[in-house]
């Protein structure tokens, strides 16, 4: 049985552009003396695309199967993943209910009105809020309180769940992400993204040794640091091997985890950051985002010289509508 075919047994609601194009970073690359090249998941197209949508339609397919008729999710205030299945939940003609978690201290009145907030009011999603950030159980328990109100209400609810104590569909997102990167055709001599809930991370990474590809990967934290991130993936890559019922083909080896770009913590700026965010506007006309992709470019670049004349991918995956509820802490950064 191929991988392919492991992935056709799960329901999927198909709807991103995808394959996303592969593309070089000629003049970023040249600056600092990598052969740089990006992987645009911040063009799977669905409400402004980003990663999520890979892993929802995992997800969301799930819930078609089950007749669901409302989405309910849980994520941080800025959450990209709320955003796109709020998106995805209207393609589908489901209702969407939305919980946001205080995850990040401190933050104003545009962090928390506009970007993500602003998109998912627009999309009609319902919203609710949970006042812990580093609870993900107790979220996702107040999410089944939401969802028990809805089924009396004579809905079907549809959970998308936070946690590590769930199977990990959305991984299966990425797991194909890996088949459509080796048809791609480039050979890496490693690859750079950010290692968030560790869906992504865990996917790819899976996908890759199931297809016998070694090339590694390099997961940037974003969330927690290296040691608790690293047992993490360990974990979802295990439930991801029960989840397809194959054999697991990542070794403890192929666990990599930089927390180099993590300060000051998740959702806060940091100067490498915002010069990365910088640097690649003004090199390659591309924008990543201040949460994700821009401290995986600051840890990528920290690295310059570690990864001299090598072949490198750089997978964005998208969140930049989050840039603009950073708008005042990050305009008075620019140089
Ligand atoms: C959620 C997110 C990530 C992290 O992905 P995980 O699968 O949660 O690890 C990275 N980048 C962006 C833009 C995201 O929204």
């Amino acid at each position: 049985m191929t991988l392919h075919d492991h992935l056709k047994r799960f329901p999927r609601a198909r709807m991103g552009h995808l394959p996303t194009p592969l593309e070089p970073m000629p003049n970023l690359g040249k600056s600092v003396g990598i052969d740089l090249w990006v992987k645009r998941d911040d063009c799977t197209g669905v409400g402004l695309g980003g990663n999520k949508v890979r892993q929802l339609e995992f997800y969301l397919g799930k819930a078609q199967a089950e007749g669901a008729t409302q989405v309910l999710i849980t994520g941080a205030i800025q959450s990209n993943f709320v955003r796109t299945a709020a998106a995805m939940a209207a393609r589908l003609g489901m209702g969407c209910h939305i919980q946001l978690e205080d995850r990040v201290p401190g933050k104003n009145e545009t962090y928390r009105e506009n970007g993500n907030v602003l998109l998912d009011r627009l999309l009609g999603a319902t919203l609710h809020s949970y006042p812990e950030g580093e609870d993900e159980a107790g979220a996702d328990a107040q999410l089944r309180v939401i969802a028990e109100d809805l089924r009396h209400a004579g809905e079907h609810p549809f959970i998308v769940p936070l946690s590590a104590d769930q199977p990990p569909t959305g991984a299966l997102g990425y797991v194909e992400a890996a088949i459509e990167l080796l048809s791609q055709a480039e050979q890496f001599d490693e690859i750079f993204l950010a290692s968030g809930s560790a869906i992504t991370h865990c996917g790819l990474l899976f996908g890759l040794r199931a297809l016998g590809d070694k090339t590694p990967v390099t997961g940037i934290c974003v969330r927690r640091n290296a040691d608790v991130q690293t047992d993490r993936v360990t974990r979802r890559i295990q439930d991801l091997a029960e989840l397809t019922g194959m054999e697991n083909p990542v070794t403890p080896k192929d666990i990599c985890l930089d927390d180099s770009a993590f300060e000051p913590g998740y959702g806060q700026l940091s100067d490498p950051l915002v010069s990365a965010l910088q640097l690649t506007a003004r090199t390659e006309g591309l924008i990543l985002d201040p949460v994700y992709t821009g401290k995986v470019m600051a840890g990528l670049l920290a690295q310059k010289d570690r990864l001299a004349g090598k072949r490198i991918l750089f997978w964005h995956t998208g969140g930049q509508p989050a840039l603009f509820a950073y708008a005042d802490l990050l305009d008075a950064k620019l140089t």
